[in-house]
């Protein structure tokens, strides 16, 4: 029987309604244990640890991811995975950061949620639950860990983390990894899609960051984009990183005032990243002459990394103090199954 810890940390799934307001307000675990007599009796003996102060994810932070990196160091050795109980608004950020921050991890970190709180009937939690403490309790044939990364477990699917987007308000699917397969499905039986599940390096040890720097901005291009909110952000001296969502393939429009101002940015040691505003597929900057002016301005190619992802590994990335080059080179390599090169 496998051990596993899960960690509430707020979101719908244990939210119950204001009377004042009539609108939900994060709640205690043990309202949560109450609706859920089956974690007693789950094929695995689960402890479970919770925030202070549970919270609607939309306060999601880094100082908060920080407290989940320290809780994982912290229990590591001393059970088979980790469950994560969090709000899905911004499940896909943390998702993401843990990704990078729990660097070369052997053990499953599964978040999940709900959209529904645990209270109500038609409550999609207990599925989502039960499902996520399967997967972070499952072996391979080895005995060793079959998922060794940070997964989103939501709507009968397992999906890479940091390439994970919150893809519906009110639907039961709510999350969809557009440029990663799901690493499983659970139907009546689970279903591993083994070719793409990570490995950790057994040579390399676990290596937590609970850290993390948010000198980091995305900018959403559009045609009509005013020059001057532009060229002011990208000069801002407390922004180390710009994730600049492009059109299609990695374009942007030809105008001497954008490309001088990334120039700018660059030459000052800033980290420019491109990233599609599209859901699916990749940057390619070398195919039309509105993305290749981006490559020669200094602009590096996120290929098909999500958002969510980008800004997360920027975070990481600028919290061990590299120098910008650095960062640049490792911002276009895959480190956590992030991209695809
Ligand atoms: N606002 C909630 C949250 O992200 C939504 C949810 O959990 O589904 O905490």
């Amino acid at each position: 029987m496998g051990k596993i810890l899960l960690i509430y940390t707020g979101g719908t799934i244990g939210m119950i309604k204001n009377q004042q307001t009539g609108a939900l307000d994060p709640f205690n675990f043990e309202h949560l244990r109450v609706h859920l007599p089956e974690l007693n009796d789950c094929g695995a003996e689960v402890i479970t640890i919770q925030f202070n102060h549970p919270v609607d994810s939309s306060d999601m932070s880094p100082e908060l991811w920080s407290e989940m990196v320290t809780i994982i160091d912290k229990y590591y050795q001393l059970v088979d995975g980790f469950v994560i109980l969090h709000g899905t608004d911004t499940m896909a950020y943390t998702a993401s950061a843990l990704s990078f921050m729990l660097a070369n991890i052997a053990k499953p970190v599964i978040l999940t949620g709900s959209q529904l709180p645990i209270g109500v009937l038609r409550t999609d939690g207990k599925e989502n639950i039960i499902n996520a403490i399967e997967y972070a309790a499952a072996h391979d044939q080895d005995g060793n860990p079959q998922i060794q990364e940070v997964a989103i477990c939501f709507g009968q699917k397992l999906l890479r983390g940091n390439r994970t987007t919150k893809c519906s308000a009110d639907n039961f699917s709510a999350f969809t990894s557009y440029n990663c397969q799901p690493l499983a499905v659970s139907g009546v039986n689970i279903k591993y899609n083994s070719n793409i599940l990570l490995r950790h390096n057994p040579y390399l040890p676990f290596s937590p960051q609970s850290i993390m720097d948010p000198s980091v901005i995305a900018i959403t291009l559009f045609p009509g984009v005013n020059p001057g909110i532009i060229r002011n952000v990208f000069a801002l001296s407390e922004i180390k990183g710009i994730v600049l969502r492009t059109f299609g393939a990695g374009n942007a429009p030809r105008q001497s005032w954008l490309i001088d101002a990334i120039k700018a940015a660059t030459d000052a040691g800033k980290v420019v990243v491109n990233i599609t505003q599209c859901q699916q597929g990749t940057v390619e900057m070398g195919l039309y002459t509105t993305g290749n002016q981006l490559h020669y301005a200094g602009v590096v190619s996120g290929h098909d990394m999500t958002v969510e992802a980008a800004v997360t590994k920027l975070m990481c990335l600028f919290a061990q103090n590299l120098p910008s080059d650095q960062v640049r080179k490792l911002m276009e390599q895959p480190l956590a199954g992030e991209l695809t090169v």
